[in-house]
């Protein structure tokens, strides 16, 4: 059974694996922990449980509350240094709460702290998942974050948003429920009158994206609809429904899912294991800029070859992921190169039957393999 509206999040069968991701606002007020706030959501996560669902959580907040604990200003994100040591003191209390209040329910909390390359290394991915997969076999319910004590600005995802996607992507979850402090995508700036919600999103355009605007509405989070959206986008390419709503109510997922009160983005389609992975890696080691020609055989399906590459970027080695782009910089596809940058560079441009010379040994059938690669 597919996803179709947001009442499926809360169905067994069309959602049994459902990731929540809870924003820093809903988690910490001007006094601290919303503890309340947390007991009603903590009892919709059981009652998810109880009807046989799947529970995977991403829990902000940690720099946050941290922060709160510190006493330090602009909620610990005034310098890197600030934001670590914040979510070191803010991490440790976030966990024993979870593990607290999911107890209270008879729930075993087990804690994840990832940074950007346990998901974007094929092998820590894997390993991410089968610990997932292990935990929720066991009726555990994994409570994750970014490792943000010792993440540093250049391997971080900075944002829990699209962290919940790729969690949801490593878990093969059904679908990820964005709780924050909107109630989901506005037309136009929901402070404006004429602002109407959209219910239901079928595909991120660049018209959606024109929708968002930057950075988190509370300040507390980092994220906003930007990466909201960036997550919506990964999501959809891995056969995963999406849902932003608001979780200031008590009793967040009722009111989003039986009152239909969200934005849910419909999954495009379903790309599963390896090209899922690809799909949504973030941080690429490179980038090959195509021909117009090039881009259409890609869209048919095709491989990329060398005579259809006009520039390499960056330093790769063979079998790292790169993005293969447009002249006009637009992401096209996320490969696996074949070969390194420099013999990239060397065949470019260059039918097969002259790469042999140029490289010194048989050439391989495309720079990228079609079985290797993703459309964006
Ligand atoms: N990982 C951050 C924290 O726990 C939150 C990131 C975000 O705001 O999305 O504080």
């Amino acid at each position: 059974m597919q996803i179709t509206r947001l009442a499926d999040l809360t169905d067994k069968s069309a959602c049994p694996r459902l990731v929540v991701k809870v924003g820093s606002s809903l988690l910490v007020g001007a006094e601290g922990v919303r503890r309340d706030w947390l007991q009603g959501l903590v009892a919709e996560l059981a009652a998810a449980r109880s009807r046989g669902q799947d529970v995977i959580v991403v829990s902000s907040g940690a720099i946050a509350l941290g922060a709160s604990k510190l006493g330090l200003d602009r909620g610990g994100r005034g310098s890197l240094a600030d934001a670590q040591a914040a979510a070191a003191v803010g991490q440790i209390a976030l966990s024993a709460l979870w593990a607290d209040l999911l107890g209270v329910h008879g729930l075993t909390a087990a804690q994840l702290l990832l940074t950007l390359d346990d998901l974007e290394d094929r092998r820590r991915y894997l390993n991410a998942t089968a610990t997932l997969t292990r935990l929720l076999d066991m009726g555990a319910v994994p409570v994750i974050n970014e490792n943000d004590s010792v993440a540093t600005q250049e391997i971080r995802f900075g944002d829990n948003d699209r962290l919940a996607a790729r969690v949801a992507q490593a878990a093969g979850a059904s679908a990820v429920l964005l709780l924050s402090d909107v109630d989901g995508l506005f037309d136009r700036n929901p402070a404006d009158p004429e602002a109407r919600r959209l219910g239901e999103v079928r595909g991120v355009t660049a018209q959606i994206h024109a929708m968002a605007s930057g950075g988190s509405a509370s300040g507390m989070g980092s994220g906003g609809m930007t990466s909201k959206l960036q997550a919506a986008e990964i999501a959809e390419r891995a056969g995963i429904a999406l849902a932003i709503a608001s979780g200031l109510a008590d009793a967040p997922i009722a009111r989003a899912c039986e009152q239909g009160i969200g934005t849910l983005f419909l999954p495009k389609r379903k790309d599963v294991g390896r090209k899922a992975w690809l799909g949504g890696r973030l941080r690429l080691k490179g980038a090959l800029v195509v021909d117009a020609g090039a881009a259409k055989a890609l869209e048919r399906g095709g491989s990329l070859l060398a005579a259809g590459i006009v520039r390499v970027e960056g330093q790769f080695q063979r079998g790292d992921a790169v993005a293969v782009q447009n002249e006009a910089g637009a992401v096209l596809a996320h490969g696996l190169a074949e070969y390194d940058a420099a013999d990239c560079a060397k065949v470019l441009g260059r039918k097969n039957a002259q790469q042999a010379e140029l490289l010194g040994y048989a050439p391989r059938s495309a720079v990228v393999h079609r079985d290797q690669m993703v459309l964006i």
